[in-house]
């Protein structure tokens, strides 16, 4: 059922240590015909952007021997007034994020043409942190709050020009939700896939809710269901490891799928079409 892969961190994002040939190899011994490498790039710093700068050209000097390795990447929603600052002084140091009584507006690192620049063939968009306060580490771990907050970045996400896959929808590193799904608003769902729709966006199907021990059997046949929706609705679903250490394997996840009625087909590649 799954035969590419579009969401893989390279040992040039700051938390994987994949080598592209690690990464080469898994994906022919799952014998996938082509696969993504989504490096992470989350401000428009030096740092993110050196990082960016050694995925562009890892990548493009390994396509000579595997020309079916395509340069993507995953970028994170960050607070515009930290974007404004960064864009202003070329670092986020001696940065304070002004307090405000409603979320930050939501920006992205890179524009559609810088990342075009770069080489870049597509964008994985993905929810990663609370916008929505000006200390998350230190706000309640209010789950409505959490709900709130990830449909307003799923429907900014959805309709952005930026966004090829919107990536892992409704992950999250807090344990919010991974009991019992049915705790987001269906209605949250049929809104973002509306959008998704309208303008023609990819959703991911990612590894990480099958596998990990932060969810729920209960949770996982939820999650499926929720992506089996999606696709009826017709929006294309592509399949995502999200690999940063290890090259993760999809079996446990096909399960899952199968049992929410996917059949070998239902699982896509983004089409060249669609390709920047
Ligand atoms: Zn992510
Ligand atoms: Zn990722």
């Amino acid at each position: 059922m799954i035969y590419t892969d579009w969401h893989i961190h390279s040992e040039a994002s700051y938390d994987a240590t994949l080598t592209l040939k690690e990464i080469a190899e898994g994906a022919k011994q799952r014998g996938y015909v082509n696969f993504g490498i989504t490096d992470h790039v989350n401000y428009n710093d030096d740092k993110f952007l050196g990082d960016m700068k050694r995925s562009v050209d890892s990548v493009k000097e390994f396509q000579k021997e595997c020309p079916e390795i395509i340069l993507g990447v995953e970028l994170t929603p960050i607070p515009k007034p930290t974007f404004d600052y960064v864009a202003k002084t070329g670092t986020r140091e001696g940065f304070t994020l002004p307090e405000s009584a409603k979320p930050y507006d939501i920006e992205l690192a890179q524009t559609k043409e810088q990342l075009k620049a770069f080489g870049v063939r597509y964008a994985v968009c993905a929810a990663h942190a609370r916008l929505d306060v000006t200390n998350p580490k230190e706000a309640p771990l209010d789950r409505d709050a959490y709900i709130k907050e990830w449909y307003r970045q799923q429907m900014w996400l959805a309709s952005d020009e930026r966004t090829t896959i919107l990536g892992h929808p409704w992950w999250t590193s807090k344990n919010v939700w991974y009991d019992d799904f049915s705790v987001i608003p269906h209605s949250m769902n049929t809104d973002i896939a509306a959008v998704l729709k309208e303008n023609k966006k990819y959703v991911e199907c990612n590894e990480y809710f099958f596998r990990s021990d932060k969810t729920t059997d209960k949770f996982r046949h939820q999650y499926a269901e929720f992506l089996r929706e999606l696709h009826e609705t017709g929006i294309p679903v592509t399949y995502g490891s999200d690999s940063h250490r290890i090259f993760l394997n999809h079996d446990i996840t096909v399960e899952y799928l199968t049992a929410a009625g996917f059949k070998d087909g239902d699982i896509v590649a983004v089409e060249p079409q669609d390709l920047w």
